[in-house]
């Protein structure tokens, strides 16, 4: 690219430093023309091409700033998830692009007692086992699938053109994952879990909805022991099928 705009701004500069010439000179003598011709070439190719390349160089180094920029803006500084905005713009983004018929499913994840660990072993571990829970989640999905922070211990994540079957079965394996990973501290361990609540859909849906719905499922899993998933049916048009999917 750098090259690409180097030659094609000098090649710019010299057309119309030329063209300018020509017209300027072109009544005069063939000498007077050759040498407004000669000027006009040269003095473009010295300075057009330095300061187009030094130019293109700047607006690289802009375009990567900026990039980063964006990166940190929807970055959770700690776990290196998509942090709350980002998730919900992402998330209500392909909510809204999608094939209306393409299915899906919601996840909101939360550890389990988690305030004991920050209490038994400091804030500083309690960070620890949150890293540990964002890369135990996105070892569990797609790469493209979307991990969020939602704030405090509570994660979310998007699966896109799952059912509502496969979807649980996914949240099994991250709750499974969890469960079998304790944290190891100062030569101890502190088995952490996590509860997961599902929202699945295949009609119109929204951020908001699937959010309360998984919400919801989430509040039922600590209600009944924790260390569980449970997950709403499909939601067809836009209503609830009602089953409610238990697993763990
Ligand atoms: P429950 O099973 O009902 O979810 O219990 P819990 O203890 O996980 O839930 P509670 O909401 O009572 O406590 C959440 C704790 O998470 C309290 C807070 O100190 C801790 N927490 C929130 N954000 C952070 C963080 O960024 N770092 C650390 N170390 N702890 C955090
Ligand atoms: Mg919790
Ligand atoms: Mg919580």
């Amino acid at each position: 690219m750098l090259a690409r705009w180097t030659v094609l701004g000098t090649l710019g500069c010299l057309s119309i430093s030329l063209a300018w010439n020509w017209l300027a000179f072109r009544d005069m003598d063939a000498t007077a023309l050759r040498q407004g011709l000669l000027s006009a070439t040269v003095l473009p190719i010295i300075l057009a091409g330095p300061l187009f390349f030094y130019l293109t160089l700047k607006l690289r180094e802009l375009a990567g700033a900026n990039h980063k920029l964006a990166e940190l803006a929807s970055t959770d500084d700690l776990t290196k998830c998509l942090n709350r905005r980002a998730l919900i713009a992402n998330v209500e983004r392909i909510l809204e692009q999608r094939d209306r018929t393409a299915q899906g499913a919601l996840l909101v994840i939360d550890a389990d007692h988690f305030k004991q660990v920050n209490d038994r072993y400091g804030h500083h571990q309690g960070d620890l086992a949150l890293i540990r829970i964002a890369s135990i989640v996105r070892s569990c999905v797609r790469q493209g699938d979307l991990v969020g922070r939602m704030g405090g211990e509570e994660f979310a994540v998007l699966l896109e053109g799952v059912g509502a079957d496969q979807a649980v079965h996914i949240a099994e394996r991250i709750r499974r994952a969890a469960e079998a990973t304790p944290l190891r501290i100062d030569g101890s361990e502190h088995r952490l879990t996590i509860s997961v609540g599902c929202a699945a859909f295949s009609g119109p849906a929204r951020f908001r909805d699937l959010f309360s719905l998984a919400d919801q499922r989430l509040y039922d899993a600590k209600r009944q022991g924790r260390n569980r998933v449970e997950a709403d049916g499909d939601r067809g048009s836009g209503t609830l099928a009602g089953e409610t999917k238990k697993a763990g």
